[in-house]
């Protein structure tokens, strides 16, 4: 038996959850640790508790958060241990991290320009650095640094630019020569008749890869612990309304009531946002990726060039990890299709040609949120209650936990952390954008 933590009380003048004091006796996950692993091996590692529960969803909960991405879960971990709201369910229609989390490629940096997205991207970052210690569970975290590849003296100007921004906002970041970059990158042709010429380029140590599929484990495992209810093979098909208020999501196992909602449904979003009665400014793309068949170690920096919008990483399992641009026509569809690979192999061979006798092995594809100015949205919705977390674009993953606990903080508070105040819904309206690339109001030139 786990136990069940009471709903928290509302406190309607501020609209803030009040902690229950329940959430000091919630259930406690088994520590791993070397004496947990020696353990379990005298009983054959038969004995292991399953990682999180699989509990029949309850009617009524404090908050419910739709989507069990890295985003819901974490925001759901977030709840409950920094503001000690644990009567939360998570929603999810399919498995958890089965969208964008289990897709991408792995990237996490925070090298912005704009004073909102680098304070945002760098707790993240920072958050990261903590992540497996905090969580007791191994997110594989790995500063092996990111180089953004200058291939002219334009490009070199602004990596400058946004280096000194950077190391302003106090985030280590260092412009590299192109010899800098070939110690760095052997194998990168960085020679003058390159298709693509190297200058040099901009590049984070700190920035790097964590696993993927872990944070969202890590989350639901944390979150699990505290009380929440995860709920995997629910589907979102409704949302009831009354008035400007939601009163219950309607799902594929029953109608589930609450005094929050959370919406972390990426893709989706646009969708789910059609059920509460609004429309959201974010087109659905697809983006894609592919892996190589594993090499031993030929790659220790992710590498990525904006001229080609290429980027390419080597995961521990030696697989080359690559992708590049979404697709340029809106589209539900979570598969990949052979332009987009043979971009990414093209690019691959004119930066890497040694690498063009390698053989590749997976591809696929995710939905992704693309906002109008390329930043997220985090904050609340035309509606009293609900929240959004949406607009990712492709840069989401590194966001993970900068992403939930601002959102965990915007939803226990009715009110924005000062680290996601910025990304509001209405600064579109308002003309207050948060425009990084300065590309204008077109998604697929983020
Ligand atoms: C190929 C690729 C490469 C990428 N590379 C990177 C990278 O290197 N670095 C980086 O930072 N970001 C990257 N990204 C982006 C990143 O993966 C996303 O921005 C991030 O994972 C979004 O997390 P999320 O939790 O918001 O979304 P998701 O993980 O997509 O979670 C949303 C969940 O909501 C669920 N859902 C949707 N509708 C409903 C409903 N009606 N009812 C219930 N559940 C619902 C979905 O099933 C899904 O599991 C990449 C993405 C892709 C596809």
């Amino acid at each position: 038996m786990f136990f069940q933590p009471r709903p928290p009380a509302v406190d309607k003048a501020s609209s803030k959850l009040i902690p229950s004091l329940a959430y000091a006796r919630a259930r406690t996950a088994v520590k791993y640790s070397i004496f947990s692993l020696a353990r379990n091996a005298l009983s054959y590692h038969e004995r292991w508790p399953r990682v999180w529960r699989s509990p029949e969803p309850r009617r009524e909960y404090a908050v419910v958060i739709v989507g069990g991405g890295g985003h819901g879960l974490a925001a759901a971990y977030y709840l409950a241990k920094n503001h000690g709201i644990t009567d939360v369910a998570v929603i999810e229609k399919g498995w958890l991290g089965g969208g964008n989390t289990g897709r991408n490629t792995t990237i996490v940096r925070s090298n912005y320009y704009l004073d909102p997205n680098a304070h945002f991207y760098e707790h993240s970052l920072k958050l990261w650095e903590g992540l497996s210690a905090d969580l007791n569970f191994n997110v594989m975290y790995s500063p092996r640094g990111v180089i953004n590849l200058a291939h002219s003296y334009a490009d070199l100007d602004a990596y400058a630019r946004r280096g000194n921004a950077m190391r302003l906002n106090g985030i280590d970041a260092e412009l590299l020569t192109r010899e800098e970059v070939a110690a760095r990158v052997p194998l990168l042709d960085c020679s003058p008749a390159a298709r693509y010429p190297i200058m040099g380029g901009l590049l984070q140590g700190r920035g790097g890869v964590a696993r993927h599929d872990a944070v969202a484990w890590g989350y639901a495992r944390g979150a699990d612990a505290r009380g929440v209810d995860i709920i995997q093979q629910c589907e979102v098909t409704g949302l009831q309304r009354d008035g400007n208020r939601i009163t219950a999501v309607e799902t594929t196992r029953g109608t589930i009531r609450a005094k929050k909602f959370g919406l972390a449904v990426a893709g989706h979003s646009g969708h789910v946002a059609a059920m509460a009665g609004f429309r959201l400014p974010i087109e659905t793309h697809v983006l894609q990726a592919l892996v190589s068949e594993p090499l031993k170690p030929v790659l220790d920096t992710v590498v990525t060039s904006g001229a080609v919008h290429f980027y390419i990483s080597q995961s521990d399992k030696g697989e080359l990890v690559m992708g590049g641009d979404i697709d340029g026509y809106n589209s539900y569809g979570q598969r990949s299709n052979l332009p987009a690979i043979e971009h990414s192999v093209q690019s691959m061979i004119a930066l890497f040609p040694s690498f063009s006798r390698v053989r590749m092995m997976r591809t696929w594809g995710g939905v992704m949120d693309m906002s109008m100015d390329g930043s997220p949205i985090i904050g609340k919705s035309p509606l009293d209650n609900l929240y959004l977390d949406c607009g990712w674009c492709y840069g989401g993953f590194k966001a993970t936990p900068a992403s939930g606990w601002c959102f965990a903080h915007t939803i226990a508070n009715d009110a924005p952390h000062a680290l996601n105040a910025a990304f509001t819904l209405d600064r579109y309206a308002l003309g207050k954008t948060i425009d990084e690339k300065g590309g204008g109001p077109y998604p697929w030139v983020h």
